[in-house]
């Protein structure tokens, strides 16, 4: 009964409603049960992501099974995504193994690699009809200056989606991955021009931190999927942490149940932001 819309399919579906997805990356057991508890009492879609090392820290057969059994357990629509992926060897595995979609990151090479690299995978996707994300532009990944200009240009979005054939792209626009040390500003005309002139569906990566208002604009805009990470590894880890400083119970099945319901309420409130945004910021058109 799951899945049986394809995320392709589902990215056009959540544009025409003015809705975007939300892709939660999950690192263990309690951090996937937390963001499916969410996702089944919001009864709202969602995107489970694991990246390279989450993948290597639990198995990808154990990862990709856990991820399978908790979406049907739930009864919750979804996707498994491979986040941020440099290597084609590692995107033939989780497609071997039964990924919905996977994402090749080749934003750091030049253009014409990207492309290159991008068409090929978009060529072996095809005969497990999955998803390919690429991404153009600079989006600061963890430790790197997020000041870096490295905006995504209207013109080559559109050249790089009609090269490769690659179904979203991934958009540099001023979020970042990690921490905000200052507010985030994206820049939302550049957004508007990048989704009237490419066909594929546009990601926001780094959605931690970023005001509702800002990510309900730029799901008005044309975003249908945005990624969050590490808000979920440091709510997680921070209600960990508060819960074991005034305990000293080893029974570890009473000691993660908090830490989850964090992940769950911070979860909830991010679908609540990405559900009918368009509906909810009709009255902000003067955001530019
Ligand atoms: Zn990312």
């Amino acid at each position: 009964m799951l899945n049986k819309k394809t995320l392709q399919q589902k990215h056009k579906e959540m544009l025409a409603h003015g809705s975007a997805l939300l892709a939660t990356n999950f690192y263990n057991y309690e951090t996937l049960r937390g963001i499916l508890e969410a996702a089944s009492q919001m009864k709202q879609p969602i995107i489970l992501q694991l990246t390279k090392s989450s993948v290597d820290y639990m198995g990808l057969q154990i990862a990709v099974k856990m991820a399978r059994a908790a979406l049907e357990e739930y009864a919750v629509e979804g996707w498994l995504h491979l986040d941020h992926s440099d290597s084609y060897e590692l995107i033939v595995q989780c497609l071997d193994a039964g990924f919905d979609s996977v994402m090749i990151d080749a934003s750091e090479k030049p253009i014409s690699d990207n492309i290159s690299i991008t068409r090929k995978v978009v060529e072996l996707a095809k005969q497990y009809n999955a998803n390919v994300e690429a991404e153009l532009g600079y989006v600061a990944k963890l430790g790197q200056p997020s000041d870096k200009t490295g905006f995504t240009e209207p013109e080559e979005a559109s050249l790089f989606v009609n090269e490769t054939g690659v179904d979203a792209l991934a958009v540099a626009i001023g979020s970042a991955h990690g921490f905000y040390t200052r507010a985030p500003e994206l820049d939302l005309e550049r957004l508007s021009k990048i989704h009237a002139c490419t066909s594929a569906a546009l990601v926001l990566h780094g959605g931690s931190g970023i005001p509702a208002d800002m990510l309900k604009e730029a799901i008005k805009r044309g975003i249908c999927k945005i990624n969050l990470a590490t808000e979920i590894k440091n709510t997680f880890m921070c209600e960990l942490k508060n819960s074991l400083a005034n305990n000293q119970d080893i029974d570890l099945r009473k000691v993660f149940p908090p830490a989850i319901h964090a992940v769950t309420k911070l979860v909830k409130e991010k679908l609540e932001i990405v559900k009918n945004a368009v509906l909810l910021t009709d009255s902000m058109d003067d955001y530019d």
